[in-house]
């Protein structure tokens, strides 16, 4: 299987290599050619012969590529984000992007594609910042600055008996409103689109919180909140609907259930689902107890507190839970996931910005939240009696392992 994988993602790379264009090459003789001998279309032979021209810019990038271990999307996934950068500052993004793609544990997942476009478009803003591409909803003004879109609402009436609404909302709204309606569905014991009603109708007394986590060692980096980095002016404009601060860190609880504090550590940490190849957000995730918490004898069953939790999305809870994983949660907060049934692991990492932490910085990250709350002026928004919003401050660690290719991947 793993040499199947491997072959197989070398096979793909070869044969892109191969769609490599000379500079003076027209492109509907070169596409038109590439078309007829892959059995694809002239468009798809266009973009594959853009992907591997600027595959060919990239010496340094297409090293790594050619170990084998990275699928072809993924490669071209790289390709097509980067091709809006000039040199000189290509050289210095391939290197950033080689150095990501570098894993930091043995038996590493693969970065999934939300996670790595997200961490290129930083590396582009960092070197170039025209060339970094644009988000949906964004749209660059002549100045080079960026502007998001607002929400927008639309209704269709075509249907006699039905009407269609249609919201489109900058990120962070819609998770308010997504989490605000989950909230009003179980409060009512109602559907969620009822609760979506009732919200609107009357004044209903749900209340949510929303973390959104900032990192004081680096002002330049954006906010994050429930799996997502929010585009920078989408963070501004949240800041001052902050009511509350904290530095979270290890938290713990008596009993069974988790308090806020321990969620806000673990949406931050894990930053969504644990497990391998799952990207459900942390608003969507159950608290699991890694180590069984045990009702009849708490003392010596797992602990609730953040060195035993972890967020796991419905499905793999309950694949946990029936035994089909040996998850162990790991001081550094990477999880080695072991197969019941054929015994293959693989280990993954945190995705927020609190994973990776250190003592060190854990202590740096505390003088800085009290600088910064002294810093922001905090008022509790006027008409907003529903939400209860948190800012947590976190400081990311950025230290690369130096462990080798041959001896990190899975495959
Ligand atoms: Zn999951």
């Amino acid at each position: 299987m793993r040499r199947a994988q491997w072959r197989s993602n070398l096979s793909a790379l070869e044969v892109l290599e191969m769609c490599t264009p000379q500079e003076e090459d027209f492109v509907p003789d070169f596409a038109t050619r590439i078309a007829a001998r892959l059995s694809i279309t002239p468009h798809q032979a266009t973009a594959m012969a853009m992907d591997a021209y600027q595959l060919s810019l990239c010496p340094n990038l297409a090293k790594v590529v050619r170990t084998g271990y990275y699928p072809i999307t993924m490669v071209r996934k790289i390709l097509s984000l980067i091709a809006t950068v000039t040199e000189p500052h290509l050289t210095d993004v391939e290197s950033d992007i080689c150095a990501m793609l570098r894993p930091s544990h043995p038996n590493q997942q693969l970065p999934t594609t939300k996670g790595m476009t997200y961490r290129i478009k930083k590396i582009i803003e960092k070197h170039q910042p025209i060339a970094r591409p644009l988000d949906e909803g964004e749209e660059r003004k002549t100045n080079g600055s960026v502007r998001h879109a607002g929400p927008e609402i639309s209704f269709d009436q075509s249907n006699d008996a039905r009407t269609r609404v249609l919201i489109d909302l900058p990120k962070l709204d819609g998770i308010e409103l997504e989490k605000l309606v989950r909230a009003a569905a179980a409060k009512y014991e109602c559907t969620q689109a009822e609760a979506f009603l009732r919200i609107v109708r009357e004044h209903t007394d749900v209340r949510i919180t929303l973390n959104l986590y900032k990192n004081t060692a680096d002002p330049t980096e954006d906010l994050f909140a429930e799996g997502s980095w929010l585009p920078k002016a989408v963070g501004e404009e949240w800041m001052p609907r902050i009511t509350h601060l904290a530095a979270p860190g290890f938290a713990e609880a008596q009993g069974y259930a988790p308090t806020e504090a321990i969620k806000a550590a673990l949406a931050g940490r894990d930053g969504g689902c644990r497990a391998p190849h799952c990207s459900v957000p942390p608003h969507r995730c159950d608290v699991d107890h890694v180590r069984r918490y045990d009702h009849e004898d708490p003392a010596a069953g797992g602990p609730t507190n953040t060195d035993n939790l972890h967020l796991l999305c419905r499905y793999h809870h309950k694949q946990k839970t029936a035994g089909q994983w040996d998850v162990e949660l790991r001081p550094d907060g990477s999880e080695a996931w072991t197969s019941v049934g054929d015994g293959h692991q693989v280990v993954t990492v945190p995705h927020g910005p609190l994973g990776r932490e250190t003592f060190q910085f854990r202590h740096l990250r505390r003088a800085k939240a009290v600088k910064l709350h002294n810093l922001l002026t905090i008022m509790p928004p006027e008409g907003e009696p529903t939400l209860d919003l948190h800012l947590a401050v976190a400081t990311v660690q950025t230290e690369e392992l130096d462990l080798d290719f041959e001896e990190t991947l899975p495959f």
